[in-house]
Parts: structure tokens; sequence; C-alpha cells
């Protein structure tokens, strides 16, 4: 009888420590879960997950929804210097490659967040409110941002915004570009071009008021003051490594 009682006893103490540790372990999981929640908020401008959307790669979207001050914004641009009362693209005949001027894809991004240009681009601020504005973002690591819808005007390239899709690429020079971001510029541009049959010119930004080339004859500046300044991005190192990459690897080749 007594070793019943003893063995009633321990079962009763195993049985109760084992619900107390569980009920622990739940609470430390709990908090834990709670408390990385609360140092980490969810920030609506840090970019969402990656999904597959019809490019047939993994694109990250920048823009849930261009607001309607952008889009009069730019209208106001189009009218300005393209003699266009549109914020649309009517039909995409060129693709423009840029680098962004800065290091990293914060930075990157804090350029284009606004809709309307800083203050302190005095070089360009008197000839437009809209912001600088692209289509396609490229991380050093070929990572992809979608920044605007395609078919709407980004101003990124003088004189031809308004028929041009632009891709920038994180970076200050050509020789510090990465492979991966050739790799990315190509697979985007293969996209666009399977996509629009229009597109028949690819440049630099820094080859863009060159009047030899073919794509200069689309070249379109309304206004007479807003002088088109000489640039050196991406640089010639990356467009080469570009087009014979397309060459190669895509059986691609656009005019220049
Ligand atoms: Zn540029």
């Amino acid at each position: 009888m007594k070793k019943y009682h003893l063995f009633l006893f321990f079962l009763i103490l195993v049985l109760t420590c084992k619900s107390v540790n569980t009920e622990a372990i739940n609470n430390s999981f709990y908090e834990e879960t709670t408390f990385s929640e609360e140092v980490e908020p969810s920030k609506p401008s840090e970019p969402v997950e990656p999904v597959l959307l019809e490019f047939g790669f993994p694109v990250v979207s920048q823009v849930v929804e261009i607001s309607s001050r952008r889009k009069e914004l730019t209208r106001e641009y189009c009218i300005r210097h393209y003699n266009r009362n549109s914020y649309l693209i009517e039909v995409p005949r060129m693709i423009v490659i840029h680098y962004t001027g800065v290091s990293s894809l914060g930075e990157s991004f804090a350029i284009y967040r606004d809709d309307i240009i800083p203050a302190e681009r005095t070089d360009i601020n008197g000839f437009g409110r809209v912001n600088i504005g692209v289509h396609f973002l490229v991380d050093k690591d070929g990572s992809v941002y979608s920044m605007l819808p395609e078919n709407m005007i980004g101003r990124h390239t003088v004189g031809f915004n308004h028929l041009s899709i632009a891709i920038e690429n994180v970076g200050v020079a050509d020789y510090e570009l990465t492979s991966q971001q050739v790799e990315a510029n190509a697979r985007i541009i293969s996209y666009l071009g399977g996509k629009y049959p229009t597109i028949r010119f690819l440049f630099g930004h820094h080859e863009y008021l060159d009047k030899e080339k073919a794509h200069f004859l689309y070249f379109k500046a309304e206004d007479p003051f807003y002088k088109p300044r000489p640039m050196a991005d991406p640089g010639v190192l990356f467009m080469k490594n570009l087009r014979d990459y397309l060459l190669q690897e895509y059986n691609l080749k656009f005019i220049d």
C-alpha cells in the first residue's frame, strides 16, 4: 500500500513538471515573437518579398501605386519638353542604361523616393518639378527592382524620356559594376525586347548626345534653355560587356 502511494506521488510529480515545462517553452516562444516584432516593425518603404511577375524572373516591386501627383507632374514635364499631354510612353523605342552614382541600394532608393525633384538639384530643378524616375533598378548582386510601370514616362535622359525605358545600376563607376548586373540587365532587355517589338535602340546614358548614333534622330527638346549635359554613366566598359553578353547569350543585337 505504501509503495502504491509512493508511485502515485512520483507520477503526479513527473506530470506536473512536464506541464510546467511545456508552458514555459510556449511562453518563451510567444515572448520572443512579440519582442522581435516590436524591435523590427514592418516598414512599408522596405522591399516586399520577391514575386515572379510576367517577367519570367524575380522582380521586387517598389511601387504599389503611382500617386496622382506624380502622374500630373510627369504630364506637366512632358507638355513642356515633348509637347505631349500625357504621362505615358506612347511607343517605347529604346532602352537607356545608367548607373546611380551612389554605391548602395538604400542610397539609390532614396534618389527616387519623392515625387518632386529635391531643392538641391539646382542644375535641373528649374526645368520641371517631377523627380528623377527609372523603370528598373539593378543591385550589385543582380537583384532587380521595379520602380515605375514600364509604360510610364520616367525622367532620366533629357530628350528621350517620352519613348525610352530606363535601367539603373547601383554603382559609381563602370569598373565597379558587376557581372551579375550585366546578366540582370540582359535578362530585362531580353524581356523588354520580346514584349515590345518597337524597341530597336539600346545605348548608355554616356552615349545619348552622340549625333552620329541612329537613336539621336528621336532627340526632342521643346525648351531651348534645357541644355543636355554630357554624362559618364554607365561607361564604355559596361556597355561593351552588356552588348557582348546580349549577343552571346540571347543572340540579341540592338542599334545604338
Ligand atoms: Zn544616367
